[in-house]
């Protein structure tokens, strides 16, 4: 289980942040309601990026 925090960005503008589990259904909520989309959860996945953390890392990130 991840408590890893999210950020989706929808082309309209309106972006989420939080935990897969808020961001998930939310964004497939704006998707249904404001675009009349049904994105699935691996496409939010897909368009999901890292959420910027409050606490400085004490070890660079491997991005290989
Ligand atoms: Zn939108």
């Amino acid at each position: 289980m991840t408590d890893e925090t999210l950020t989706v960005r929808c082309a309209c503008g309106w972006a989420t942040t939080g935990v897969v589990a808020d961001v998930v259904p939310a964004t497939i909520d704006h998707g249904r309601r404001l675009h009349n989309m049904e994105a699935t959860p691996e496409q939010v996945l897909a368009m999901a990026v890292q959420a910027e953390a409050d606490e400085p890392a004490s070890a660079p990130a491997d991005v290989s």
